[in-house]
């Protein structure tokens, strides 16, 4: 770095030298990879618990269990919402771990699109009944193939209307659209919520990035993933948003003609 002298007085900047600093950062580096194979470990541990107890739940749910009181109820919805919450947070942790350790396995091939839509819209209903939000679609027909990863781009979708849940308010409608856009297949969600300010716009699919004032929920993980996701198949992810009317998260996939 080069070093000037601060001028005391009437004297003017003069360079004296130079300092280089070497550090050798095998062991930070190390460590890192230590650190990220931890995380790995323990969030793919936690899924196995988390599980069992949804299953739990759900059995205590079951009418042959008996009638549940009304504070009964509001317990089981506050253990549900949490177990939920967590199931997300290790999710995120172990795609990031993937990601990070340069560990993404791609498992492509030529698939229908809708059944990531079907997936998306199954795994995400609940959410948004529990907020009275109406899940609208609206799909072009005769879709091509597309080569990709159904499980990878199906995270992604889903992240996209949890998100839209999450920021919308109760009683509005988002909207779920896969188009064809010359060669590319579009998918978007569009939701009513609070939108996002244009200078965050650019910032919210960098790893751990929150808007400011955000729902204290969350990880700032979810779009970081989603970009590694879809920029990994060759496809590109993007958000238009206007504050206090809502946004609209896309991602593009290229259409590679079958055995091209
Ligand atoms: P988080 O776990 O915080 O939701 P994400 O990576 O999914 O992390 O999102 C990053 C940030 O982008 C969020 O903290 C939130 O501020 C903002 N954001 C994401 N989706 C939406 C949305 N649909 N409407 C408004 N803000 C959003």
């Amino acid at each position: 770095y080069p070093i000037d002298i601060v001028p005391t007085g009437e004297e003017s900047l003069q360079h004296v030298g130079e300092v280089i600093i070497l550090k050798n950062i095998t062991t930070f580096k190390e460590l890192d990879v230590a650190k990220t194979n931890f995380i790995a470990t323990v969030s793919h541990e936690l899924k196995t618990p988390i599980a069992s107890i949804q299953m739990g739940l759900e059995l205590l749910n079951h009418p042959k269990t008996g009638e549940l009181s009304e504070n009964q109820k509001k317990l089981m919805d506050g253990i549900k919402d949490d177990s939920e919450r967590l199931l997300r947070i290790t999710s995120e942790l172990l795609n990031v771990s993937q990601v990070e350790t340069g560990n993404i396995k791609l498992f492509a091939q030529w698939s229908n699109p809708m059944p990531v839509i079907t997936y998306a819209l199954q795994a995400t209903q609940l959410q948004a009944k529990q907020k009275d939000i109406e899940l609208v679609t609206e799909l072009d027909e005769d879709l091509p193939k597309v080569f990709i990863d159904e499980e990878k781009t199906a995270w992604v979708l889903t992240n996209f209307i949890t998100n839209a849940i999450r920021y919308s308010p109760e009683h509005s409608q988002i909207i779920v659209r896969l188009k064809r856009n010359l060669d590319k297949l579009v998918f978007s969600v569009q939701d009513h919520g609070k939108g996002i300010d244009s200078s965050y716009k650019n910032r919210v699919f960098d790893r751990y990035f929150q808007i400011p004032g955000s729902l204290r929920t969350g990880t700032g993980l979810g779009l970081s993933i989603s970009k590694d996701f879809i920029e990994n198949q060759g496809g590109s992810i993007y958000v238009d948003s206007t504050l206090g009317v809502g946004s609209t998260f896309s991602f593009a996939i290229p259409i590679h003609k079958v055995g091209a």
